[in-house]
């Protein structure tokens, strides 16, 4: 028996051709090829974010790209093959912000899952460095168009509002970062 990650749910059997059945996995019905006998299990995207925190603020980043433009957030992005979590935060918050952090002084702040309107969903972690612990001045880099600290005050007159229209604030990061500042800030 093989296992194998698909990003989407094969209707054909990559490998042989052969339509794709499905086996009982746990109680979930999950698509398998009866030939080669490979089951296709979803793979899941997963986001590393990281935020410095100084003060009573926290470094966001706003988005210069993609279907987000404009909307402020935790610096962070997909995880890379070879990467652990803390690495793939850090590599992020350097490019997005300049600031460099060891991975090391990335403490966890939480996780969580977002859900998409088309069935796709992603899981993310959220980490945090106090300033004391990053190096560099802040200077927005790769996707982000801007990169500024926001106070404990700014970020809760801004709740993620979920219509894309009108939201400046998005992704579901607000908590986990008052969460942040709560920790690391003075
Ligand atoms: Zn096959």
């Amino acid at each position: 028996m093989t296992y194998v990650m698909a990003t989407e749910p094969p209707t054909y059997c990559p490998y042989c051709g052969e339509t794709v059945d499905e086996r009982d996995v746990e109680g979930v019905a999950t698509p398998h090829c009866p030939d080669c006998e490979v089951t296709f299990f979803e793979e899941q995207l997963v986001s590393a974010r990281a935020t410095v925190v100084d003060g009573d603020s926290a470094l966001l980043i706003e988005r210069g790209r993609g279907a987000d433009v404009g909307v402020w957030a935790t610096p962070g992005g997909f995880v890379d093959p070879g990467e652990t979590l803390p690495e793939a935060a850090a590599r992020e918050l350097r490019e997005e912000t300049s600031l460099r952090v060891d991975p090391a002084d990335l403490a966890l702040v939480g996780t969580g899952r977002i859900a998409f309107a088309d069935g796709n969903a992603q899981l993310f972690v959220t980490f945090a460095a106090p300033m004391a612990a990053a190096d560099g001045a802040v200077e927005p880099g790769d996707d982000a168009a801007d990169a500024r600290f926001w106070t404990r005050t700014e970020l809760e007159a801004h709740p993620d509002t979920g219509d894309p229209e009108t939201r400046t604030l998005g992704a579901t990061g607000l908590e986990q970062l008052l969460e942040a500042i709560e920790r690391d800030g003075r």
